[in-house]
């Protein structure tokens, strides 16, 4: 089943081969040289605005393209770096590239486009994780709410004071917050008032049901972060009907294949710069 097929991605680690164990064992073995290796790299997926079709925003997501594995996909390795610790090195390298792609966007004229960065909860566990950030915006000298952090709920539940507290140091800084997966947690209202959090992301797996079982719900969430004066993205957006409900709640950005599949930095430039000159003509129609 797994041929050798060089650097793309056809040639997925056959798991029949080894026990689960070994097989964790081998790929946190290789994730060790995967940042010097260059084995991991960025894509970027727009949010675009429901209001005025803008783009506002790109998700950045992690990608592994193992010489010895080939693709391992972030739901898998990404666990095995939170086990072994290896997520404080590759998530620093990971803000700093994110932060690097701002400082592109500023050049080409898109100094008011965020960028999102998912966090783990071992990250913001990491003691000098908020020193960490307020150097890398201090050498870049890009714009604090440029940057974005994506924060699961369970992330801020292991511990809450501590976690919070270190929220509202980033606010401080300017970062923006997100609260990712929104719905999938344990959150309860109360925490959710806590929490120094501009935005709310819908998780898909909601997304996914509209129309249908789901459609109360979304509508729900929705005028529930409004009333608490967030924003809203819908994750997972792959239809035109999703987007037409979504409309009508008054859902603030999308995001998802609808629209865009997560993208290499140069084709998340053409893109940005394809919707801006179609963005315009529109201006003027
Ligand atoms: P997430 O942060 O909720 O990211 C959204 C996931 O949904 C991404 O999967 C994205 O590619 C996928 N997605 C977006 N739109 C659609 C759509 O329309 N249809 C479908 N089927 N999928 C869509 P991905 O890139 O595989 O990442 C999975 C998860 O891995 C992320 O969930 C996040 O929790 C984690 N992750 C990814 N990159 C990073 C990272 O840099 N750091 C950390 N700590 N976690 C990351
Ligand atoms: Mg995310
Ligand atoms: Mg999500
Ligand atoms: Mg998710």
């Amino acid at each position: 089943a797994a041929k050798a097929a060089g650097r793309n991605c056809w040639r997925f680690f056959d798991p029949a081969m080894l026990s689960d164990a070994q097989e964790k064992l081998r790929l946190t073995n290789s994730l060790r040289h995967a940042l010097e290796n260059n084995e991991l790299s960025l894509v970027y997926q727009p949010q675009l605005s429901l209001k005025d079709d803008r783009l506002i925003a790109f998700e950045a997501l992690l990608r592994w393209h193992s010489t010895e594995h080939g693709c391992v996909p972030p739901g898998r390795f990404i666990p095995l770096a939170e086990q072994s610790q290896l997520i404080i090195p590759i998530g620093e390298w990971i803000l700093s590239q994110a932060c690097q792609f701002i400082q592109t966007l500023s050049k080409l004229g898109y100094a008011d486009i965020r960028i999102a960065v998912n966090l783990s909860p071992k990250q913001l566990a990491d003691d000098h994780f908020v020193g960490m950030v307020k150097q890398l915006l201090h050498t870049t000298q890009i714009l604090p709410n440029q940057l974005e952090l994506e924060i699961t709920e369970s992330a801020l539940l292991t511990a809450l004071d501590e976690s919070c507290s270190k929220l509202h140091k980033l606010k401080d800084l300017g970062v923006s917050l997100a609260l990712d997966d929104f719905g999938t947690g344990y959150s309860s209202l109360t925490h959710l008032r806590l929490f120094p959090v501009k935005t709310l992301k819908i998780d898909k797996s909601f997304i996914d049901n509209i129309p249908g079982k789901d459609n109360t719900l979304v509508d729900s969430l929705i005028r529930f972060a409004q009333s608490l004066k967030m924003n809203v993205v819908a994750e997972g957006v792959e239809r035109q009907e999703q987007l037409d409900f979504l409309r009508v709640c008054g859902c603030d950005l999308v995001q998802g294949y609808f629209f865009s599949q997560p993208l290499p930095t140069k084709n998340a430039i053409t893109f940005l710069q394809a919707h801006s000159t179609r963005n315009s003509c529109d201006d003027h129609n």
